[in-house]
């Protein structure tokens, strides 16, 4: 479960989160849309406990990621835009190690072949990372967030730069966390495939949350009957509306 309430970060004079508030339920996928520079990326940084919030509060699982970091860290997991990675350890080693960080090397021995596998990485196994492609390089960040059960799940761009094959096995991992009851943020540009994953999704701008709900509640609310969820969201951000959340408090 993550519940971030009256979430601000602030830097200098510029605000690029706004008083965010939302809770992802277990078995729950939600989007986080919005243009370039809407403050995705920099709320999620403070989600994951990278950033500190200004103000407000982020809890997975219930406990807090500033004052009870060890505890929430242990149930959340951060897939990033651009892969962060130990480029001198083998693909195999860099599993090993972040499952010995969350000591959760008997989900190691039980998952490692399964998530090789299902990431075209078992060839890879011995090779270091630095030798990886880009695409690859992304593969095994979720491989990582993978291997510690986590139960809160936060990926940012996610599908940029891999490729079919692995984008529909990371839609499916995605799936599969939620049936397991996990609680999914992401962060993405691509619509129609936020429209198919998500169970609902928030529109940012600017930092302020302009609308959050289903695709049925956000065609209600922009007026647009029938439509995509990419008209809906043009015709959001560019009218520019105010705060106005659609159900869900
Ligand atoms: P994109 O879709 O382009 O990735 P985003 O929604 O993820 O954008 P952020 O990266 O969160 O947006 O940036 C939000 C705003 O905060 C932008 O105006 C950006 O310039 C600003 N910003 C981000 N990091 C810093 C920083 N370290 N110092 C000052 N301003 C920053």
């Amino acid at each position: 479960m993550l519940e971030i309430r009256h979430l601000v970060k602030q830097y200098k004079n510029y605000r690029a989160v706004n008083d965010l508030s939302f809770t992802i339920k277990p078995g729950e996928i939600v989007g986080l849309l919005g243009p370039n520079g809407a403050g995705k990326t920099t709320a999620l940084r403070c989600v994951a406990g990278i950033l500190r919030p200004s103000e407000g509060n982020v809890l997975i699982n219930g406990y807090d990621i500033v004052t009870d970091q060890a505890k929430a860290k242990a149930g959340l997991a951060f897939v990033p835009e651009v892969p962060s990675l130990y480029e001198l350890l083998t693909v195999e080693e860099h599993l090993k190690f972040v499952a010995m960080c969350f000591n959760t090397m008997d989900v190691f021995e039980q998952k490692k072949e399964e998530l090789l596998g299902r990431y075209n990485l078992l060839e890879k196994r011995n090779e270091l990372v630095a030798t990886l492609s880009k695409g690859m390089k992304q593969k095994l960040s979720v491989a990582c967030a993978l291997i510690h059960n986590a139960n809160v799940i936060l990926f940012d761009e996610p599908l940029i730069g891999v490729d079919p094959a692995g984008a529909h096995e990371l839609k499916q991992e995605i799936r599969r966390t939620k049936d397991a009851g996990g609680s999914i943020l992401i962060s993405t540009h691509l619509l129609d495939t936020a429209e198919n994953l998500c169970d609902r999704v928030i529109i940012l701008n600017r930092g302020t949350k302009m609308v959050e709900g289903t695709l049925a509640e956000l065609r209600q609310y922009s007026g647009m009957e029938n439509s995509s969820l990419e008209d809906v969201f043009l015709k959001l951000t560019e009218e520019g509306h105010e705060a106005a959340a659609v159900s869900h408090s």
